[in-house]
């Protein structure tokens, strides 16, 4: 059975359907209600009072058109025994007087008002047989799109839709529920998808409702767990060769006599913990999480001289050329004084010179290296290679993670991401991972001031930016996309000439995507040495560029960037110990104009991060899309999140068998976690 064999369903509204993810007939039972209205408690009439919600049943017992020509109305007068409403009709009133006869039994639902005694405004109506029981019912309520409600397809049409499909043996087989294995949905007292959707659709209880809605989510999420807690412990049982011993180099004290700071309390507990898990007899991975302009580089860095003092090749991934280069001046700097030489592998390398640097990387003459996703590519082979760290770790698919493990002999990972993730997400997505949170900023930095400006204002704004660029202060000035079709948008080189014409006491670049790896490192060059004044960019410059003295971030359009993304590029300024300004150009009358002054009101990112989620719905966010958080349709992050914690406990406690299954029961479960390792690629 198809959709187009439904009564009520054409192309048209089949099309809809389609738009709200609905392609078949068991996408539409998985289309739940979004809540469900109590109507179980039938009232009298001689008991109501006005504002109240009332469940009637009655008959109608006089039928009568009032009102002039277009302003006509029906008016039903509606009897329970002990007491009389009017029900009262504006639309369709021809439908209504033709279907609700004097005489005919309804039950209805809706709002008393006073008005010439009680009265009704458009009820929902149920029409009952004459001895029919009927003892109220639980409405489920639909989530509509404007355009559904448009054609028509609303709360009574998709209810009388679905609820017959219910009756099909065909349909129940649609919903073939493997999801659970036998044993562990009898022992956790589950019951099938088909029935749970069944609860929603055609309720009897609310507290049955409540349980359908728990089990389907549980249903996603406890497989889910239960795989990660298996990974985790397979993880801890991959016993690894590289041990680190103590050795008496001293490397980490070399580094940090070299920094021009001192380690924050954050950043000195951070390293600890990290040396604390690569000092484990197996396998380490963990997330570290902080905040933009946090100082991660340096916690990064003292954790690979861990590893290099003990002997093992380090390799360093970050997803972009420019913070690739960055890294290396950075780092390069500080490992030379441990007499490492740190090799930058970039996808532009001449034949030759990657051929001899694969070689280093092989023979072990190469300590360690950095790239972009080049450093990992087939061809490349370590030859010890203990400990990994990927910066920027949002900005890479999921599975390129697995792979780099491959790459060693079980190395410890050490992953770092910018932008803050919701704790919900962490525990879920990255719920393998040991997390560790540096949740302190370097003193002294000032609070980067955002304010809205209107796009009018554009002149006085470039009159403020050369004054201050005059000041000795240095602007990024950011722009959706390159040269774009649609003309409204404009380009970086448009920005550029226009800000060149404007003066000449300013020296402009700019960068982005389609700029070539040489003219951009040389571009960041002169913008990082201060000779150019005001850089315009895409988003290239959106992860890790680091140049201390730039202060000021315009940003163009900015609700075309996501707050996460707003909160990296806001993070380029404000490194260094002058008031740092962003400005964020955007009218008034602008949708996102909210959206966009809330961001502006704080600069905590993972508070930035709860408002992402909650804007854009869990399956947006970046980071999420390649982890494969769309992979639940009934489990929400946002709004079950309360659900996470227990889940995880449960899982735990079912792989540890504390549910006492059976042998065969626990080998069922084993075989099928293994098997149905999901191809989201989060392993
Ligand atoms: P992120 O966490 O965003 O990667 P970075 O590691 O790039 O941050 O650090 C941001 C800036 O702060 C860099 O210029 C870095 O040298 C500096 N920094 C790092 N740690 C400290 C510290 N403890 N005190 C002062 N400055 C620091
Ligand atoms: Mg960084």
């Amino acid at each position: 059975m198809e959709l187009k064999d439904l009564p009520g369903l054409g192309p048209k509204r089949i099309k809809l359907l389609k738009e709200q993810g609905i392609y078949n007939i068991s996408d539409l039972l998985r289309y739940i209600p979004r809540n469900h209205l109590d109507r179980t408690i039938v009232q009298k009439i001689n008991n109501i009072n006005e504002g109240d919600d009332v469940v009637l049943i009655g008959k109608v017992i006089r039928s009568q058109l009032a009102g002039a020509f277009r302003k006509q109305r029906l008016i039903l007068n509606f009897s329970d025994g002990s007491g009389e409403v009017q029900l009262v009709f504006f639309h369709a009133i021809e439908i209504w007087e033709r279907r609700l006869k004097e005489g005919k039994r309804l039950a209805i639902f809706g709002k008393i008002q006073s008005y010439n005694g009680w009265q009704i405004v458009h009820p929902d109506i149920r029409e009952l047989k004459e001895t029919e029981s009927y003892q109220g019912e639980i409405t489920p309520i639909y989530p509509l799109s404007e355009a559904m409600k448009a054609s028509k397809i609303e709360q009574n049409f998709l209810r009388k839709l679905i609820q017959p499909l219910f009756e099909n043996v065909l349909i129940e087989k649609l919903f073939p529920n493997q999801n659970i294995p036998s044993e562990l949905r009898k022992e956790l007292a589950l019951t099938n998808e088909f029935e749970n959707l069944r609860k929603l659709h055609f309720p009897k209880t609310i507290a049955e409702v409540n349980e359908a809605y728990r089990q389907l989510k549980l249903q996603e999420l406890l497989p889910f767990c239960m795989r990660m807690v298996a990974r985790r412990q397979r993880i801890k049982a991959r016993g690894k060769s590289h041990i680190l011993k103590n050795s008496s180099k001293g490397y980490a004290e070399i580094i940090k006599a070299q920094l021009p700071f001192e380690l924050t309390k954050g950043q000195e507990k951070v390293i600890a913990q990290i040396k604390k898990g690569m000092a484990k007899p197996h396998q380490y991975q963990a997330l570290l999480q902080g905040d933009v302009g946090s100082g991660k580089t340096i916690v990064a860095i003292l954790a690979m001289t861990e590893a290099l003092e003990a002997g093992y090749q380090v390799a360093i991934m970050a997803p972009t050329d420019i913070l690739v280069r960055q890294h290396h001046q950075f780092m390069q700097g500080l490992l030379r004084e441990i007499g490492v030489d740190l090799t930058l592998v970039t996808g532009d390398l001449k034949a030759k010179a990657r051929k001899e640097i694969l070689l280093g990387l092989e023979t072990g003459i190469i300590k360690c290296a950095i790239g972009t996703h080049a450093l990992f590519s087939k061809d490349v082979v370590f030859s010890n290679l203990g400990f990994i760290v990927v910066d920027e770790q949002h900005r890479f698919g999921v599975g390129q993670r697995e792979a780099l493990l491959q790459k060693g002999d079980d190395p410890d990972m050490l992953v770092m991401s910018a932008t803050p993730i919701p704790r919900s997400l962490t525990m879920t997505l990255y719920g393998d991972l040991e997390a560790i949170i540096l949740d302190e900023k370097p003193a002294g930095r000032k609070e980067i001031k955002s304010r809205l400006i209107d796009a009018k204002k554009r002149q006085n704004m470039k009159q403020y930016i050369l004054k201050e660029i005059k000041d000795g202060n240095q602007c990024y000035w950011i722009v959706p996309r390159v040269a774009d079709i649609d003309d409204q948008l404009k380009s970086v080189e448009e920005v550029f000439e226009e800000l060149k014409k404007f003066s000449t006491e300013w020296i402009v670049g700019f960068v982005h995507g389609k700029v070539d790896e040489y003219d951009k490192g040389k571009t960041l060059e002169e913008f990082n040495s201060g000779k150019i004044g005001v850089l315009v960019a895409t988003t290239v410059v959106e992860v890790g560029v680091d140049v201390p003295n730039s202060n000021i971030i315009v940003i163009e359009q900015p609700e075309r960037f996501g707050l996460a993304q707003l909160h990296q590029l806001r993070g380029r300024v404000g490194r260094g110990d002058k008031q740092a300004w962003c400005f964020l150009m955007i009218n008034q009358d602008n949708p996102a104009y909210q959206r966009i002054n809330d961001f502006a009101e704080t600069t905590d990112g993972f508070e930035i991060a709860e408002l992402d989620l909650q804007n854009r719905g869990s399956g947006n966010l970046e980071g999420v899309e390649q982890s494969g958080a769309k992979l639940f349709k009934y489990f929400d992050l946002l709004e079950d999140k309360e659900m996470i914690e227990s889940s995880f406990i449960q899982a735990e406690a079912i792989l540890e068998n504390k549910l006492e299954l059976n042998d065969e029961a626990m080998n069922e479960i084993k075989i099928w976690i293994a098997k149905e390792e999901p191809d989201h690629g989060i392993h």
